[in-house]
């Protein structure tokens, strides 16, 4: 284990699925918003920080970062920026 966990830019995925079979832990699904596909992060507590994740996507939306201090951080990030009321929430 290491203190670096993967940090996932929805914003920046293409929906290639890359991740899904790269994770061993299965940590990422696909889920359909919008008309589009993207990733999302499941379950991050559960990361070991391996990194295959983020060198598998070609679009850079993962990257390696600090783990979350607070439960629940770091999950689908980008939702949690987006104020009530916007339209991909
Ligand atoms: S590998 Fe990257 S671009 Fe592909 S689904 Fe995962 S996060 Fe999105
Ligand atoms: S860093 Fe490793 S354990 Fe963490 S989500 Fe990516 S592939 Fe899975």
């Amino acid at each position: 284990m290491t203190n670096q966990v993967a940090i996932l830019d929805t914003t920046r995925c293409s929906g290639c699925g890359r991740c899904i079979s790269a994770c061993e832990f299965r940590l990422f699904s696909l889920e359909t918003k919008a008309w589009k596909k993207r990733s999302v992060m499941l379950d991050v507590e559960q990361c070991s920080g391996c990194g295959v994740c983020a060198a598998r996507c070609a679009t850079g939306a993962i990257s390696m970062g600090d783990k979350p201090s607070q439960p629940g951080e770091g999950i689908t990030p980008d939702l949690r920026r987006l104020p009530s009321g916007h339209p991909a929430r």
